[in-house]
């Protein structure tokens, strides 16, 4: 275990974010803060999860720990250490919660034993640093294991799960029975996504509580008009040709309405059917964005999956692939890929994310922020981010590749439109996923 030293906020970025949310809305969140600070009496808001770096949660909680600092709320951040056998299993239960249903993914005897024995070892260290007025927020199956060690010796201790299936499977129900005793003593769960609350816990308080976006973050900041054609040139979207991370059949027309899905290589962000659906979307051009597999050397799996595509992308009628193209953006330095995001997400005419299932789907967050339209599959919290036909379109199955063409079809040729559904998207952002939303939620959690 090790605590995470976040830096201190500047003052004129909380003010800017106070003047982005307005004056109201900033009252409402100093009062919460301070109420919050009172319940906390003295006592700090812990974070506890198992990496500082990459993954949605700890991009969030790099947002979080410093914006509830700068209201005012002791907050802190704890990661959990673990050896490669910890990892194994704690990537097995997250397969598993995700719905897997691999013999790959199972958990093996003694895997649960281990995984409880190291929690065990690592809720003893953080009882060191451990006040018994604080309140933790555990994230994710690395640390439910923590909560028999630490149930009774702080204010309260809260578990916050961001994955989830729509359904149950055979996976789910596997990694549920692992999980839900150790939850026992939890004072509560919190989910991302309501309907992701399994049966197994349903006699736990339990609340929903949604990832939320930076608006100041190089991923969301505003970008100005003159960065713009150097990053994307770099993203392989310029007129020029492309770099060699980019396998494209010559330059990107520029005239012709761009559409964009950013994803990790994987089975259930379906990058490959979206190029194969795209051969019926007219003129319009594609590219599908991702991390270059290469720098995720222990992910073999994005590698598989890239060159699915690859082998999709070179199968493509010719006068397809022209329009399409594949890009493994560059990882060594992730402020320059976010920045690199950023641009492709705003050259976007329309964002796609044709996934078969989802946590949350932060990549629609990302798209509704910068005011684009969005056309997403009605699964996890893509369906609670999009109203269907109002801030973006949902498409009901995500394995229908002809309705996904004409749902494309009627943004791109100007049926729908666009610009509208993009306003109304932000304005979904703006009112949903900001972290005074975040925190807003968990005073109401924490107070009642
Ligand atoms: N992402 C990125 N670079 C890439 C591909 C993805 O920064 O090349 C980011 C993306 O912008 C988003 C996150 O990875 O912030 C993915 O989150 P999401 O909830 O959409 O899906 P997950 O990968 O967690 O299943």
């Amino acid at each position: 275990m090790h605590v995470i030293d976040t830096p201190a906020m500047p003052p004129a970025t909380r003010d800017a974010f106070l003047t982005l949310i307005g004056p109201e809305r900033a009252d409402r969140l100093q009062d919460a803060a301070r109420r919050l600070r009172r319940r906390l009496d003295g006592g700090t808001l812990w974070h506890v999860n198992s990496t500082a770096a990459g993954g949605g949660v700890a991009e969030m909680l790099h947002v979080l720990v410093p914006f509830y600092r700068a209201l005012g709320v002791p907050a802190r951040w704890a990661v959990v250490d673990g050896d490669p056998a910890f990892f194994d299993t704690t990537k097995r239960l997250g397969n598993l919660a995700y719905g897997s249903v691999q013999d790959a993914d199972r958990l093996r005897p003694g895997d649960l034993d281990g995984y409880t024995r190291h929690l065990a070892a690592e809720a003893e260290r953080l009882r060191t640093v451990l006040g018994p007025a604080d309140v933790l927020l555990l994230h994710d199956h690395q640390t439910a294991g923590l909560v028999p060690g630490l149930s009774s010796v702080t204010a309260g201790v809260h578990w916050r799960c961001h994955v989830g299936v729509d359904a149950p499977t055979p996976g789910s129900r596997e990694a549920w029975a692992a999980l839900a005793p150790l939850l026992e003593k939890a004072d509560g769960v919190v989910f991302s996504v309501r309907r992701h609350i399994p049966e197994e816990l349903a006699h736990h308080r339990a609340a929903v509580i949604p990832p939320v976006l930076w608006p100041f973050a190089p991923k969301n900041e505003p970008l100005p008009a003159d960065r713009l054609p150097g990053l994307l040139e770099r993203c392989g979207l310029g007129p020029g040709d492309a770099p060699g991370y980019v396998l494209a059949d010559g330059p990107r027309d520029p005239a012709a309405p761009l559409v964009v899905q950013v994803s990790r290589w994987d089975r259930l962000k379906d990058m490959h059917a979206v190029l194969t659906g795209f051969a019926a979307v007219p003129d319009a051009h594609l590219a599908l964005i991702g991390p270059d597999p290469a720098s995720i050397p222990d992910d073999v799996e994005q590698a598989h999956w890239f060159e699915v595509c690859r082998a999709a992308w070179t199968a493509l009628p010719p006068g397809v692939r022209r329009r399409t193209r594949l890009v493994c953006l560059p990882m060594h330095d992730l402020d320059d890929n976010a920045r690199l995001v950023n641009a492709a997400q705003r050259a976007a005419g329309l964002v796609v994310q044709k996934s078969l299932a989802e946590g949350f789907g932060l990549t629609v967050t990302e798209a509704m922020w910068k005011a684009r339209p969005v056309v997403g599959s009605a699964v996890g919290g893509i369906a609670d981010q999009i109203d269907h036909g109002r801030t973006g379109l949902l498409l009901d199955d995500p394995h229908d590749l002809a309705a996904f063409a004409r749902l494309v079809t009627d943004v791109t040729g100007g049926a729908i439109d666009g610009a509208a559904l993009g306003r109304r998207a932000r304005a979904r952002v703006h009112g949903a996923y900001l972290p005074d939303s975040d925190l807003l939620a968990v005073t109401g959690l924490l107070l009642t």
